[in-house]
């Protein structure tokens, strides 16, 4: 049964939605009132927005956002999206070990339904696990209406809580995208949204040694990595990515929730 959307979060957005209708009405006015230029100046602004605000997972225009360590911080945090799987979960939870590596899991919900006793084991590791939706609809998400939005972080929430009865803190959507309704059920769940500021793109690229080079570019201390659980390169990249921190002199330490 999942969990009934409390009635602040439904008026925040309504908000939200009242919003988001502003621009439509001046666009209206402007085109009866016969004024092209404004007209056309509201459009491709509001569709700038929209696009840029839901679609750069760094945008932080329609809620607040974490992509990085306090600047003050040395360390690195790692950050594993998509799992679990019980293909390949078990082999980074070894190779973390092996490095004294902590590491957040950013879960997908129906997957750890599927794989509780995996999920219990990434936390008994000393790993955190965090929401990363119940379906991880990547295609869809960026254009997900409130309803169906909060079924997707309101579900996963509900998984991973029956599953290891501790709340996730933080919440990171599929492929980064996310639009005006996020930010409401994650206020109303106690859950704050991480991005990243690194990574290599080990969830499409199939040349583990490219991954690295990426990585290797883009990190330094602060840095929030990202990488991919379940795809055929992942155990090669997380053991390349420990022995690159260790070789930089990079410690991978859990963020403060
Ligand atoms: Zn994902």
């Amino acid at each position: 049964m999942p969990l009934p959307m409390p009635k602040r979060c439904r008026k925040e957005i309504r908000l939200a939605f009242g919003i988001s209708l502003l621009p439509g009405l001046v666009l209206v006015a402007a085109l009866m009132a016969g004024d092209d230029g404004l007209a056309a100046l509201v459009f491709f602004s509001t569709f700038g927005v929209i696009v840029i605000g839901t679609l750069v997972p760094r945008c932080a225009w329609f809620g607040s956002l974490v992509t990085s360590l306090p600047a003050s911080s040395e360390s690195v945090c790692l950050t594993i999206d998509d799992g679990p799987d019980p293909a390949h979960t078990p082999a980074l939870l070894h190779l973390l070990d092996q490095h004294q590596a902590k590491a957040l899991f950013f879960l997908i919900g129906d997957r750890a339904a599927r794989h509780p006793e995996l999920v219990r084991e990434i936390v008994r590791r000393g790993h955190l696990i965090g929401n990363h939706s119940e379906t991880h609809p990547s295609a869809t998400f960026w254009a997900l209406g409130p309803w169906r939005m909060w079924a997707e972080i309101a579900g996963c929430q509900q998984t991973l809580t029956q599953i290891t009865g501790a709340a996730p803190q933080w919440f990171r959507p599929p492929v980064g995208h996310h639009n005006l309704f996020v930010a409401a059920p994650l206020r109303a769940l106690g859950l704050r949204m991480m991005l990243w500021n690194c990574r290599g793109y080990d969830a499409v690229e199939k040349d583990a040694a490219l991954v690295l080079r990426r990585i290797e570019k883009g990190i330094g201390p602060g840095a929030i990595l990202l990488l991919h659980d379940a795809t055929p390169i992942c155990e090669e990249v997380l053991r390349s990515s420990l022995a690159l921190l260790q070789k930089k002199g990079l410690h991978v330490q859990l963020p403060a929730c």
